[in-house]
């Protein structure tokens, strides 16, 4: 089953927001899954974890979690390599206590390293990261991002090849990869060959619980600009859907649109449509 996520609490939920109003809001526009944007910082505290655990659990509702955006696992710097690790171990932890299934995360900057190296950079990070996980995360999921500007780490195969390696599943946002190459990777072609490397990589039965992000995007020779509503895009999101049925992609697709729920719902129409 494929739920399709709105990526944080929809813009019509009623002031002064929050989590489980979002969740609550996205209920009643007909959606079942949401993505917390823990983007600036992650909460502290478990009372208000248990409220979206049971909130979600009561309107059946799939949660996913995007870690913070300061994060750098190549970062020179040890304190700044420090935190990055300190904000994805919270991520993880307090997303075990919400009820979410996975954390995506915006893993490094290359700083025109070579590839290899910020490789192995970043592979540090994540062993040590999970060696907390029975203790922290236990049913939560790692989600390293494909990334939308080729100055980051986060090429499909960087992800998937650190995936597999430590035995979790990356967010693969389908948008970066069409802006990092400019342009490609819009076509059912092009999407069943990205589909066909995942599976080749993580095993048969791995697309039954993949962590998406989809959305039109703007881009240009650097990658990725700005993500766009599918309307003022190129994006061919209903031949991307229908890849996904025909290939009984599960999981939680999150809709990173700027209209939120407006193209979730579109998403979600179309999918159910097909
Ligand atoms: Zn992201």
């Amino acid at each position: 089953m494929l739920h399709f996520a709105v990526a944080g609490s929809p813009l019509s939920t009623p002031l002064p927001g929050g989590t489980l109003e979002g969740l609550q809001r996205a209920k009643e526009l007909g959606i079942d899954a949401m993505e917390i944007e823990w983007v600036q910082q992650v909460p502290s505290g478990t009372e208000r974890m248990k409220e979206i655990r049971e909130m979600a659990r009561e309107l059946d509702m799939a949660l996913t979690v995007h870690a913070p955006y300061y994060v750098n696992l190549n970062s020179p710097e040890k304190p700044k390599l420090e935190a990055s690790k300190q904000r994805i171990l919270k991520a993880l932890s307090q997303a075990e206590l919400a009820g979410a299934v996975s954390v995506c995360v915006h893993a490094a900057f290359n700083l025109k390293l070579p590839p290899a190296k910020v490789y192995d950079n970043v592979r540090r990070s994540v062993a040590e990261i999970m060696e907390q996980k029975e203790k922290l995360f236990p049913h939560v999921n790692l989600a390293l991002e494909t990334m939308g500007k080729p100055s980051q780490f986060g090429t499909l195969e960087e992800a998937l090849k650190i995936s597999k390696e430590f035995g979790i599943y990356p967010c693969v946002d389908f948008a970066h990869i069409h802006a990092r190459f400019q342009g490609k990777f819009n076509s059912t072609e092009e999407w069943n060959a990205l589909l066909d490397q995942y599976e080749a990589a993580l095993g048969r039965g791995s697309l039954k619980t993949m962590h998406i992000h989809y959305s039109g995007i703007a881009y240009g020779s650097s990658g990725e600009r700005k993500h766009l509503p599918f309307s003022e895009s190129d994006a061919q999101w209903k031949d991307f859907l229908s890849v996904l049925k025909k290939r009984k992609v599960g999981g939680v697709l999150v809709c990173e649109s700027p209209i939120q729920e407006e193209d979730t719902l579109l998403l979600k129409k179309m999918y159910d449509q097909l």
